[in-house]
């Protein structure tokens, strides 16, 4: 059970949706825009926003930070089964480094989204799996990453997790995550 503290709250008044808008993939007025905004605790007001397409299935998500936007870079050890349930953001500006297991790399094919542990290595082992279709990819590293990823997920094996974001839209919402501003002193 989540504790009631922790609870997101959504503030349903200030949802914004819009249809029938220009889709930039397809050209049709297809296009569907979602805005919600939520308090999140130890994080604050972060607006929610997602684009999708009816005709093309164009899909794109994104989460900004309203109050904050100080570049950031957090650090968890994962080291029990309870560290999977920990809340993150991640805006489509941030990157991911799971140990030395893989990457989610920022930039415009990246989506952002409010997740977990568990859902963040469950977008590596998604990650993971594409690559093993593409020819080009080295198979047995990334076999081998997968296995290791696999046991993390299990419980097995510890991993740092690190999120970089210079626009400051994400965080890992716990208390055992060194959070550090990546501000330059002046
Ligand atoms: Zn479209």
């Amino acid at each position: 059970m989540e504790k009631a503290e922790n609870k997101i709250q959504d503030n349903n008044d200030s949802n914004v949706i819009m249809e029938n808008q220009h889709c930039p993939i397809c050209g049709n007025e297809t296009l569907t825009m979602i805005e919600k905004e939520f308090d999140i605790p130890h994080f604050g007001k972060t607006s929610i926003f997602s684009l999708f397409c009816h005709s093309c299935n164009y899909h794109r998500a994104d989460v900004e930070s309203i109050d904050k936007n100080e570049p950031m870079e957090y650090s968890l050890e994962v080291s029990s089964p309870e560290d999977l349930n920990i809340r993150v953001i991640k805006s489509s500006t941030a990157d991911v480094v799971i140990g030395r297991i893989g990457e989610i790399k920022s930039g415009i094919a990246s989506n952002g989204y409010i997740t977990n542990i568990e859902g963040i290595l469950n977008k590596l082992e998604h990650v993971l799996e594409m690559m093993l279709d593409d020819n080009e990819a080295d198979t047995k590293t990334v076999k081998l990453h997968l296995k290791k990823l696999r046991r993390v997920k299990a419980g097995f094996d510890p991993v740092t997790i690190k999120i970089k974001d210079l626009a400051g839209n994400s965080a890992i919402l716990s208390e055992k995550a060194v959070a550090k501003s990546l501000k330059k002193k002046k």
